[in-house]
């Protein structure tokens, strides 16, 4: 069902993607619009309706947009880098590291959501008893009621859903712990879940079979989406109860500091461009690192000169001690996305995101 995505527009700088299953909810949406416009109205013309079915089908994908370009735009003034937007099939989720800022605005962009769909719910609402009775008037009713189950079901409160995020970052704010909140938050979206379970059993024993369907595979999605939040916040617990220590590889060969720029290009660098080595004085101290380019501007003209010569200091590159927390580390990597592990000026190990990403997932499997 959450198959391929479609790149539809970039609105300043951010991309707006619509998952394929919308298609299919576009033409279920349109189908029952028209019959229902052709059955209440029966005046209109098949042309009028289906008219009015798509512009009815718009409207509801136009306030499922501006529902998620709200997340998008809180996000973006509280200085978070938004790296696009998906529309899924009820609804859409904004990918954002809302995280970034802290509690308050994570609360800020979850519940400007369904503060927009409550918004155009009114709007259409009152659109709609402009108008008298007629069809027109039934469609911006059909919309408004719509955005007006939007904000409620959003709201409810478990992740994945928005009132799941407001939950988490209420938690957050109280316990100061980003952690304890998607915990809880996740919970409360299993039980979220596991409701709509049973509500859709009872729809079942009513022969409500469509409800049913809508209701479990609605659940569904929350559940397995609460499921996911909940491992990421223990693999988030296992990062930060973790040290350097437990996940680094062991030390990369190092280079000793007087041996030559000539020995050193040949025995170390050449055919390992993007790299840098470790350079150890006698008493095992690290000094620097070096690099293919680093040695060859020494040593192309002076390649009798020492590696010490040539070395990067360690002021330039990433370093971490053995007992730093690991999530801390992990996000200090830098640019090259490694670092090296000394304790005491010497070196015990390396520590590179591939590294980090392997530690994760040995540990993920006795994630409870
Ligand atoms: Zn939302």
């Amino acid at each position: 069902m959450f198959g391929r995505s479609f790149r539809i527009a970039t609105i300043s700088g951010i991309p707006v993607n619509v998952d394929s299953s919308w298609i299919w909810i576009a033409v279920i949406a349109v189908f029952s619009l028209w019959t229902r416009f052709e059955r209440s109205y029966p005046g209109l013309g098949d042309g009028q309706a289906i008219a009015y079915a798509l512009v009815a089908a718009a409207l509801f994908f136009g306030s499922v947009f501006l529902h998620e370009l709200a997340h998008a735009v809180t996000a973006r003034l509280a200085g978070i880098r938004v790296e696009g937007i998906t529309l899924v099939f009820f609804g859409g989720f904004t990918a954002a590291r809302s995280e970034e800022r802290g509690p308050g605005p994570a609360f800020a962009i979850a519940l400007l959501g369904p503060l927009t769909s409550l918004t155009l719910g009114g709007l259409f609402w009152a659109a709609s008893s402009v108008e008298g009775d007629g069809p027109l008037s039934s469609m911006f009713r059909y919309v408004g009621f719509i955005n007006l189950f939007m904000a409620i079901f959003n709201v409810l409160p478990g992740l994945p859903l928005d009132g799941g995020r407001v939950l988490q970052a209420v938690v957050w704010g109280v316990t100061r712990n980003r952690a304890t909140g998607t915990r809880i938050a996740a919970k409360a979206g299993i039980g979220v879940g596991i409701l709509l379970f049973v509500a859709a059993a009872y729809e079942i024993s009513r022969q409500n079979v469509i409800s049913a369907f809508w209701l479990g595979l609605i659940g569904l999605f929350i559940f397995q989406g609460a499921r996911a939040s909940e491992q990421q916040a223990g693999v988030a617990d296992r990062l930060a109860a973790a040290t350097v220590a437990d996940a680094m590889d062991p030390p990369p060969p190092a280079v000793p500091a007087d041996m030559t720029l000539s020995e050193t290009l040949d025995r170390f660098l050449r055919g390992r461009q993007g790299e840098a080595f470790p350079v150890i004085e006698v008493g095992g101290r690290v000094i620097g690192v070096i690099s293919f380019d680093s040695a060859r501007a020494i040593g192309s003209v002076d390649p009798l000169r020492p590696a010490r010569d040539a070395v990067v200091p360690l002021e330039h590159v990433a370093v971490l001690r053995p007992d730093e927390r690991l999530d801390e580390a992990a996000s200090r990597l830098g640019s090259t996305n490694s670092a090296l592990v000394l304790r005491d000026g010497t070196l015990v190990g390396s520590l590179t995101g591939g590294a980090v990403y392997r530690w994760v997932r040995s540990h993920a499997r006795s994630t409870s």
